[in-house]
This record gives structure tokens, C-alpha cells and sequence, in this order.
């Protein structure tokens, strides 16, 4: 029987079942809609989200359940109020690090991926990835994320390679991609470009060389002057094709026009004259080496100078470095060094600190380099992405950035955007669909479809053509993603429905570190393929229908307890699956969405964890008290119907008072989550939760709902049905209202509460409880006297406990007699109602309405309860002896205390040195403890013998 629950909640029994059981009956998939109905709707209508897709080679860590947290929250509180949503998975084929990966295996076999060869290692990618490239993936299946796992996608999936040949074709026709020598980040050891975000930067403490170049006269011959330049890197020096100073630099006014002669090289150089040069740094003359140095490069282009590339791809010295050729750049930087200082034309050595970037990835010291790369020309891109989140004439926007502030960040980058290094030196990804032709050095681009690959050479029909080796970044690809895994670009009549049903997703959810990497990406592709794509009635597609997504929310980071960033060198790496095996994947969603406030980072703490632990326990208890007095009543011929189930509980003006707050709170509840939830206000909303469970339900509802639950013969069958109806009806709404936060347990329970069969296969697609709290079945009257009622019985309870009355030992109480304006409240009413709730919950024997305190008999301590005043009858039983000896001791401190204070006060020595306000202190203490003094001894006197 379903009811029968085991005694304690154990969240690894149900979980694995349940997260088994919505795969297997695939509950999630959104099925393209039919061609006709897509037809009518409005694009983009219903609730899609696509999934920041992790790295094949990823792990699930914290920040991932936190971001797959709330993306599955919003998704099946929309699915649950009837939207058509959808929520797409995939992997991302992340070319650097799944590269490194492989090669690291290739080279523990003592083999190289040269030796390889190209075709060879990519198959051993491919190998790899079938057999470890779904472990995100599947503990996203165990954490019941709610995504259709039949439009499962990876980057290099046929269709979407397709869409990765298109858009490098048409922006390749339309003029925007190019091919040229350009600085790079280059890594010597993944041996590729990195773009500018894939370098991180640190401070190092290092030294700036300062270099004699000897000046030349017009003769050619040494004039004896040096001048002399300031470097970091002196390695670089043998690309030097040049030496820069200020025009109006007056200590070099007398060089303009000579030349040096490169030491080491030997080869003349001229000086040249450019106003970028600052006067302050170093000593205003800088050395130009255009290849290896982005500055330089420009220096280069202005003045029309050669680049001499000294390094190869590894970072090495190559033949134009001279003897140096061969050696490390390292190595060949002390050389240099040494041999500068043997020939007298090391000027100095000063410590300097510089930021040096590192790559991402391998955290190998990148070097500037110039090689030649492919690059889309941003601009047009740009300018549309821009045009997206800036508002329009009406004010509006067509993406909003959630929390507001990242909207400037985004733009801020945008318009200082650089054209985009789309070239990767790399074998895993997107090979380049362009061909060399090496008769007439053109370059053929072909499309996808017909012929897999070209043969000839567009232009002259050569057969001499070889495609180019580099490979695309894979943020080229996954920045199509929004278009791509709708059908672009074969977005035909017949086979349109897709990309008009889910085309612009509604919302992203991603964290800030991928906002300009793929966020920004998606949204410059999206806009410009997608603004061909005519709607579905043939109309052009305006700006606001061609974003990739109308929302962005950029959630906050997940952090240690100590508020420290989590990494594997700190060793305070928080693991969520075994934190999931600890207390559970409900408690685990439940913490992240708890503390996810915005624009606050989370400090995850496990205390939290095990908190909402014990909230799921006191719900699973709950359930377990329902379900036992559903089986009593059945007993006896009591049963609720199922069909009354499912709604929202609606309370009989004349139901017990009980009843219809419980049913208005749940209604209010309801209410406040959904705002919560329109405005990403997770926090807001699970705590709103917690309150009607632990507080409202299990602490007042339940304790009063025993008094109606009465199986008795005598009973009243009808008044106990009733209750128990109301019971079941707000429980099970109550679970349907915590389901997109804890999905696991308020599966479990929702089946038990339908004793196995319920309307539909889960409590995902049953409805969410959407009531507004304004509406009108609200009931402030109930909710009013139930606070009035939940006051008087604190304040009873405090009172029992302060009297240290034994917890099963009933008293009396006395209420005075009072009148409440507020909806018209008799509180002699009020109590006279609800009697047996007060008796039961604050355990009282009998209550007596007095008019004033006077009539009152007896001595008693009045406590105000907010509307009037109650006192409880109970003679605290006082041990004399004990009391004696008490009040004894404390007069002997109190007198001791005084003793000191007047010797102190007493001290002329003491009283010169000490600052006034020590000694006011003082008297202060004197005088309390004398205070105290005479109420001991009061109190001493009026203890019976
Ligand atoms: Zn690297
Ligand atoms: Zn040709």
C-alpha cells in the first residue's frame, strides 16, 4: 500500500527511483508541434531554455547544480502552469580541453598525436567521448533536472556542424570573415591562438632590462652615443626593427632621423618618431618588435615596418634569432642577458612587477606572437547585439539582462569589442570549410550539402587545393546554438514548426564568467541569422524576434562557508554528489535556492543542508500522520474524493475557523510564490514555503486538525469528513506548490496521497497552484482572529513555562473580557469558539471570561496578550529551604560588590588617576548593586519561615 511510508525518510531509497522512472517514461520531451497549429502561434510563445552546455569532459560541479537548481525550478513551475516549455541538454565538444585530455592519454601509451597523425587521434577523441562524454549528462539524470532528453544535442553532431558550415560560408561571402597577420595569445603548449578571455592574468614580480643600442651617424659608422631602452621580455629584441620615441622629447631631439645598430644581431634599425610613446616610462625610447607584441604591431603598421617572427611554436628561438636559434625562450632571455653585460651594453637591471597572462587551460605563459589567423570582421555583429539590449524608440528592450546591472557590463564590452580570432591551431573541432588552392593561391569556401568536399578550386579549377588545417572556436559553434538546434539553417516550409515554436527561447540562465564568451555570442550570431529567417506568415523578422533569448538572468556564484571562491588548490571544493548522497537532492535544491538572493553570492553551508533535511522530514512526517487517519476513516466508512483533489481548496463560509485560515494562507502562499518566481526571487519564494509547512501546516494546522479528526462511534461523520477532506485537499496542493523545488519527495508523497493512481504520471504535470492572494478568496477575517488565537496560546505557553508547570499538568485560565474593533472580533467570541483549540494547544483545563482584573480572585500574574490580558491559575511550588540559601548568597555579592566599589571610591589616589568617566561607571555599579541589595533582602524577609 502506498500509504504505508516507511518510518523515516530516506532520500536515496525514492530518489533513484523517481529519477529513473521520469527518463524512462521520457515525462520531459516536447514534441515538435504540428506544422499547421506552429503556423498560428506566435513565435517564441510558451517557456523554452537552453542548457549552458558543460564541456564533454566535465564534471558536475557545484555551480552547475546551482545554475541546473534554478533553471529546473523556473521550468517545471512553468510547465506546471500549463505553459509549453521546453528545456534542451547538450555538451559542448570544447576543443582545448578535450584535446589536452586525449593527448595526455595518447602520451601515457608513449606515443604522440603527431605520430598519430590528424584522422587517427580525432577518431580517438570520438572514441573517448562515446565512452566517457555522457558523465554530466547522467548526473544530471540522478539530479531530475526536467529537460527532453530526446533533443539532446552535442556541438559536433552532424546537424550542427551543418550550421557551423553555413554561417562560416555566408559571413565568408557577405565580406565578414578575413585572413591576416595578426598578435595573438599564442600558447606554446596547446600550440594554438587563445583569445584575449581565455587568458588569465597575474602579477609577477620580475625586471625591467635596460639596453644600450649604439647610435649610428649618417656614415653608417658608430658615433659613440648609445641609446638606450627599457624591456621585460629582452628575448624579443632579436625581432627588433625599430626604436620609438616621442617627437617632442627633448632629450632625443638630436636623433631624429639617425639609426642603431640591433646588438647580438647587428642589424641597422631606425629610429623612429611617435607621439603613442610615453615620455615617463622607462626611459622614453621603446624598443619595436611588431611580432611579438601588439603594440608594436600597430607601431608597425603606422610606420610601414617589417615583422620579424623570432619563436616558434613551442616557444623556441627559430633561425632568425642567430645563435640564439634552438633555445627556449627562457633559456635564450639569460643568455641574451649574460652576453649584453659581457659586451657592456646592460645599462641596468630594476625589479618590476607585470601582469603576464597565462592560458586558461594549461596555465603555460602565453606569448604575444603574430601568425596569421582567420578573424570576423565584428562590427556589423556587433552593432545589432548592441541595438538588442539598448532600448528602442518606445523604450523598449529586446533582451533584458536580470540583475539590471549587467546590461552596462555587456555594453560596455560590445562597444569596445575587437574583430574575433575564430582560428584554433587544433584538430579536435570544426575543421575550417576552406580550401588553398596552390595554383593561383585563392581560397575556395564551400558550403555543406551535395558533395561532401570540393575537388577543384573555385576560381581556377585547379585540383591542387588542401583544406586548411585550423579548426574553429568552439564558441563559434555554440554561439549558433539558439539557432542551430531548431533546424538553421534548413528552415523550410515544411519543416519550420520547431524553430517557430521554440525561436527566441525565452531565458537564459548563466553565470557572469561566460557572459562576453558565449552569452554575448550567441546573441551577435543569433541576431544576424536569424534576421533572415522570414516569420512564419512570410513578414520580414524584426529585431526583437530574431534575439536568440528575451531574458538573460545572470545567477550569482557559489562560494565555500567562509564566503572563499572554491578551487581544487584551496581543497575547499564542495562536491554536490556527495553532498547529495549525504542529505538528499531535495535539501541540496532546496539550500541553493534558499540563499539564492541576487547579487549576492551563495556562502554554501552544509548546516543549511541538514536543515532542510529535517524539513523534508517533518513534511514526510506530516504525510505519514495524514495517511494514518485517512486508513482510520476508512475504516469506518470515511473516504475523501479523489475528484475533490487537484485544484485549489476552497473553505464553506461557516467552516471551523481552522479551516478557512488554513485554506486562505494556502491560497496567500500561493500567491507570493508566484510573484517571487516571475521575479527570480528563489529565495523569496522557498521561503515562503518553508513558512506555510513547518509553520502554518505541521505547528498549527495539524496540532488543530486532531481535535476534528474523531472516529468515535458518537462521532459527527459528516463534520469529520469535512475536516479531514480540507486535510488531505491542502496537503496535496501544499506538495504541488513545493514540487519544482523539492521534486523528489513531493513525487513520492503525491502518489501515496492518490494511494497510487493518480490523474496523470507525475506531479510535474499536474497544475501548480497559481491563485493571485488578492483575490477573493482570501479571508482576512479568518486569518485575523487566527493570530489572535495564535497569540493567546503563545503567550499561554510562555507563561506554563516561565511557572515551570509540568508539560502534561492541564491549568485554568482567565481571560479578560475585551472588544476588537478590527472585523468586528468579539474576543469573548473568539475564545468561546474556539475553545477546545485553545485547551488542546496550550493545555488548559478550563477558561473563565472575567470582566476586569479585580474580580479576579486569587494572586495572579497578568500577561498582556496584544488584545487583552490572560493569567493562568497555578501556585508555583517553591522549595523554602532552597530558595533561602539562594537569596543568601546573592546578598552576601551583592554586598561584596559594594564593599569593593566604596573602597575603590574611597581611594583619593584612584579617584585623581582615573578618567571621569570610570569612576561615573563606578557609582553607577554602587548604586545598582545597592539597589539590588534591598530587593534581596525584600525578598528574603517575605519567604515564609
Ligand atoms: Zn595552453
Ligand atoms: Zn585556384
Amino acid at each position: 500500500m502506498p500509504h504505508d511510508l516507511p518510518k523515516s525518510y530516506d532520500p536515496t531509497a525514492i530518489e533513484d527511483r523517481w529519477a529513473e522512472y521520469w527518463v524512462r517514461e521520457n515525462l520531459f520531451a516536447q514534441p515538435t508541434p504540428e506544422p499547421d497549429s506552429a503556423s498560428v502561434r506566435p513565435p517564441g510563445e510558451g517557456f523554452t531554455i537552453l542548457l549552458p552546455p558543460p564541456n564533454v569532459t566535465g564534471n558536475l560541479h557545484m555551480g552547475h547544480m546551482f545554475e541546473h537548481a534554478e533553471s529546473d525550478i523556473l521550468i517545471r513551475w512553468r510547465r506546471m502552469r500549463g505553459d509549453r516549455v521546453l528545456w534542451v541538454p547538450g555538451t559542448d565538444h570544447a576543443g582545448i580541453a578535450t584535446q589536452m585530455l586525449v593527448e595526455r592519454q595518447v602520451v601515457s601509451e608513449g606515443k604522440t598525436r603527431q605520430q598519430l597523425g590528424r584522422e587517427a587521434f580525432v577518431e580517438r577523441v570520438w572514441e573517448w567521448r562515446r565512452h566517457y562524454g555522457g558523465a554530466i549528462l547522467g548526473q544530471m539524470k540522478r539530479l531530475g533536472a526536467s529537460v527532453d532528453w530526446q533533443r539532446e544535442y552535442f556541438t559536433m553532431d552532424d546537424n550542427l556542424s551543418v550550421a557551423v558550415r553555413e554561417a562560416f560560408a555566408r559571413l565568408y561571402e557577405q565580406g565578414l570573415i578575413y585572413r591576416g597577420a595578426y598578435i595573438v595569445n599564442w600558447c606554446p603548449r596547446c600550440q594554438t591562438a587563445i583569445s584575449d578571455l581565455e587568458v588569465v592574468y597575474d602579477e609577477h614580480k620580475g625586471h625591467l632590462w635596460e639596453i644600450r643600442y649604439p647610435v649610428h651617424g649618417d656614415d653608417g659608422k658608430e658615433t659613440g652615443e648609445f641609446l638606450t631602452i627599457a624591456t621585460t621580455r629582452p628575448e624579443t629584441m632579436l625581432g627588433d626593427v625599430a626604436v620609438a620615441i616621442h617627437p617632442e622629447d627633448e632629450r632625443y631631439l638630436h636623433l631624429h632621423g639617425k639609426k642603431l645598430r640591433l646588438p647580438l644581431i647587428g642589424r641597422e634599425i631606425p629610429i623612429i618618431l611617435d607621439e603613442w610613446v610615453s615620455r615617463d616610462f622607462g626611459t622614453g625610447a621603446v624598443k619595436v618588435t611588431p611580432a611579438h607584441d601588439p603594440n608594436d604591431f600597430a607601431l608597425g603598421e603606422r610606420h610601414h615596418l617589417p615583422s620579424i617572427n623570432v619563436m616558434d611554436d613551442t616557444a623556441h628561438i627559430n633561425a632568425e634569432g642567430g645563435v640564439y636559434a634552438g633555445l627556449d625562450r627562457y633559456v635564450a632571455r639569460k643568455r641574451i642577458v649574460a652576453d649584453l653585460e659581457e659586451q657592456g651594453l646592460l645599462a641596468g637591471v630594476k625589479d618590476h612587477t607585470n601582469n603576464i597572462g597565462h592560458c586558461d587551460r594549461c596555465k603555460t605563459v602565453v606569448e604575444p606572437r603574430l601568425s596569421t589567423q582567420w578573424f570576423v570582421k565584428i562590427q556589423p555583429l556587433a552593432d545589432k547585439a548592441i541595438a538588442a539590449v539598448k532600448p528602442d524608440a518606445d523604450g523598449k528592450k529586446a533582451i533584458r539582462f536580470t540583475p539590471e546591472q549587467y546590461e552596462k557590463t555587456y555594453l560596455n564590452w560590445m562597444e569596445n569589442i575587437h574583430d574575433w580570432c575564430i582560428s584554433r591551431q587544433l584538430w579536435w573541432g570544426h575543421r575550417i570549410p576552406a580550401w588553398h588552392c596552390g595554383a593561383c593561391r585563392k581560397i575556395t569556401v564551400a558550403r555543406p550539402g551535395g558533395s561532401p568536399d570540393p575537388t577543384t578550386c573555385s576560381h581556377c579549377g585547379s585540383a591542387q587545393i588542401t583544406q586548411e588545417t585550423d579548426v574553429l572556436d568552439t564558441w563559434f559553434s555554440s554561439g549558433l546554438l539558439p539557432v542551430s538546434v531548431f533546424g538553421w539553417p534548413n528552415i523550410t516550409a515544411e519543416n519550420r514548426a520547431d524553430f517557430d515554436a521554440f525561436y527566441p527561447t525565452s531565458l537564459l540562465i548563466t553565470g557572469f564568467d561566460i557572459l562576453f564568451f558565449w552569452v554575448a555570442r550567441m546573441i551577435m550570431l543569433g541576431c544576424w541569422f536569424s534576421g533572415d529567417v522570414p516569420m512564419p506568415d512570410g513578414s520580414p523578422r524584426s529585431l526583437a524576434d530574431s534575439v536568440p533569448f528575451r531574458e538573460v538572468y545572470i545567477h550569482a556564484l557559489v562560494r565555500d562557508a567562509n564566503r572563499e571562491k572554491m578551487s581544487k588548490t584551496k581543497g575547499n571544493v564542495v562536491d554536490p554528489i556527495e553532498i547529495v548522497k549525504q542529505f538528499g537532492t531535495d535539501a541540496v535544491r532546496f539550500t541553493l535556492a534558499s540563499m539564492a538572493s541576487p547579487g549576492t553570492d551563495i556562502a554554501f553551508n552544509v548546516a543549511r543542508t541538514e536543515g532542510y533535511r529535517a524539513f523534508a522530514n517533518k513534511i514526510w512526517n506530516a504525510a505519514r500522520f495524514l495517511f494514518q487517519n485517512v486508513d482510520r476513516a476508512a475504516e469506518i466508512g470515511i473516504t475523501v474524493d479523489p475528484t475533490a483533489l487537484g485544484g485549489l481548496p476552497k473553505a464553506a463560509p461557516d467552516a471551523p475557523l481552522e479551516e478557512r485560515w488554513i485554506v486562505a494562507e494556502l491560497n496567500a502562499t500561493a500567491g507570493k510564490v508566484n510573484q517571487s518566481l516571475e521575479e527570480y526571487r528563489f529565495d523569496e519564494a522557498a521561503s515562503i514555503i518553508y513558512q506555510f509547512f513547518w509553520g502554518s501546516f505541521c505547528d498549527w494546522y495539524l496540532e488543530i486538525v486532531k481535535l476534528r479528526l474523531d472516529f468515535s462511534e458518537t462521532a459527527d461523520k459528516e463534520k469529520t469528513k469535512a475536516a479531514l477532506t480540507t486535510l488531505v485537499q491542502v496537503f496535496e496542493t501544499a506538495l504541488r506548490m513545493l514540487s519544482p523545488f523539492m521534486p523528489f519527495i513531493s513525487e513520492e508523497l503525491w502518489h501515496a496521497v492518490y494511494d497510487g493512481n493518480p490523474s496523470t504520471k507525475s506531479i510535474a504535470l499536474a497544475s501548480y497552484p497559481t491563485q493571485n492572494y488578492q483575490s477573493d478568496s482570501s479571508d482576512p477575517r479568518a486569518q485575523y482572529r487566527m493570530i489572535l488565537l495564535q497569540d493567546l496560546i503563545r503567550v499561554a505557553r510562555e507563561e506554563r513555562k516561565n511557572r515551570d508547570i509540568p508539560e502534561k499538568e492541564s491549568v485554568p485560565m482567565i481571560i479578560i473580557s475585551s472588544f476588537i474593533q478590527e472585523f468586528g472580533t468579539d474576543s469573548d467570541d473568539l475564545v468561546k469558539q474556539n475553545i477546545d483549540i485553545i485547551q488542546r494547544l496550550a493545555r488548559i483545563s478550563t477558561i473563565t471570561i472575567a470582566d476586569r482584573r479585580e474580580t479576579a480572585s486569587g494572586d495572579l500574574n497578568w500577561r498582556s496578550v496584544g488584545f487583552t490580558e490572560i493569567a493562568l491559575v497555578h501556585n508555583k511550588q517553591i522549595d523554602v529551604a532552597a530558595e533561602r540559601e539562594r537569596s543568601k548568597r546573592e546578598i552576601a555579592q551583592h554586598e561584596k560588590n559594594i564593599a569593593n566599589a566604596d573602597r575603590q571610591l574611597g581611594n583619593a589616589g584612584f579617584l585623581e588617576r582615573a578618567p571621569a568617566h570610570i569612576v561615573e561607571g563606578l557609582k553607577k555599579q554602587r548604586d545598582e548593586a545597592k539597589r539590588l541589595l534591598d530587593k534581596a533582602r525584600g525578598d528574603l524577609d517575605a519567604l515564609p519561615e
